[in-house]
């Protein structure tokens, strides 16, 4: 038990105060792990307090429309995260009488919960002992205990959840996971962690053996795709015209009529996909942005605005929306950011 006795006695000196550290409701529990996954805390904590507000029990976010749970998620990126969260909250208020279930098997089979979030809720609610494993446990359990074996093969996955479960302390489960996970956040950090302030610097292989850039190991690299976005920015009078993706990491999201590709303007003007579009609508080229460039995890979009005026457009595959009104729409962050620079420069 030492290195769950080192790491919770560490937590209890250092842990930051955050608001879903005192509380044992499963509902907050479930909305601070889902909005942390794949976040900062930093950028995190606005978005939760904001969903709390907004919806303070799942019964209101249950009954909250798609746009709402997207608008308030804009910006946060992984939008799946939100739908999940939207279906997994109808789900419970209208199977489990609005009580999460309290038993680890049953919350895994909820829509959008994996391992780490299930063992994060039945640890810290029902004191239940499952061991979280998300990277920075991986992270800490590869360096103190000096395991090179890459942590995303199937044998590695093993490994590391055998001996999350092995160094879990049962009787304190909550706050062994807890203390885990914020000593990952904050102590054994990816790069450069200040091993000589470390509680666990004495035991820890890594920091022994000057393996620290080293651990954990991974297989596989990842491949970044480029993708080049020709968005239209219709313009009738006040209105524009939206379309709702149906698929992809964006998918409820609105976005501006897209055309895929690396175009130049004259190629762009002849091409098919623009004849779709605007299908013989009179209209005038205004401005085109700069070529903006938009980073996710796996791919790299290169993105450029058309700013185009028309008189009339019959397009019924787009929603006309006044700009007025185009605040209640949930847009991708690339849209969002490029709209705040143009009001900048136009203001
Ligand atoms: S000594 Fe360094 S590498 Fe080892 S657990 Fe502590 S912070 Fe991590």
């Amino acid at each position: 038990m030492y290195f769950s006795n080192s790491i919770i006695s560490w937590y209890n000196k250092n842990a930051r105060e955050l608001p879903w550290r005192n509380t044992v409701n499963p509902y907050k529990i479930w909305l601070s792990e889902i909005i942390l996954q794949q976040t900062r805390v930093s950028q995190g904590l606005p978005y939760y307090l904001k969903f709390i507000e907004n919806f303070p029990t799942i019964n209101h976010l249950a009954s909250a429309s798609e746009n709402q749970v997207m608008k308030l998620w804009q910006g946060l990126g992984y939008y799946s995260r939100a739908r999940n969260m939207h279906f997994t909250a109808k789900y419970i208020v209208q199977y489990y009488n609005s009580q999460f279930p309290e038993n680890y098997n049953e919350i895994l089979k909820l829509k959008g919960i994996g391992e780490y979030t299930a063992a994060a809720i039945s640890s810290f609610c029902f004191d239940l002992p499952h061991a979280v494993v998300d990277g920075n446990v991986i992270r800490i359990l590869s360096r103190y205990f000096g395991i090179e074996i890459p942590y995303d093969t199937s044998e590695g996955k093993k490994i590391f959840k055998n001996l999350a479960e092995r160094e879990l302390n049962v009787d304190l489960s909550a706050i062994h996971n807890q203390s885990i996970m914020e000593f990952g956040a904050l102590q054994c950090v990816p790069k450069s962690p200040n091993c000589s302030v470390c509680t666990l610097s004495e035991n820890c292989m890594a920091f022994n053996s000057n393996l620290i850039d080293l651990l954990p190991l991974k297989s596989k690299k990842i491949s970044v795709k480029k993708r080049y976005f020709n968005y239209l920015i219709i313009e009738n009078e006040d209105s524009t015209f939206l379309q709702k993706r149906n698929s992809g990491i964006w998918k409820s999201l609105y976005e501006f009529p897209l055309i895929e590709g690396d175009f130049t303007e004259e190629k762009l003007l002849k091409s098919d996909e623009f004849d779709e579009i605007l299908q013989n609508s009179d209209f005038t080229i205004g401005f085109v942005s700069k070529q903006v460039t938009h980073q996710l995890t796996h791919q790299t979009i290169f993105a450029k605005f058309w700013h185009i005026k028309v008189s009339s457009f019959q397009n019924k595959k787009y929603k006309e929306v006044n700009w007025d009104c185009f605040i209640d729409f949930p847009i991708p962050r690339l849209i969002d950011k490029y709209l705040k620079n143009i009001e900048k420069v136009t203001n």
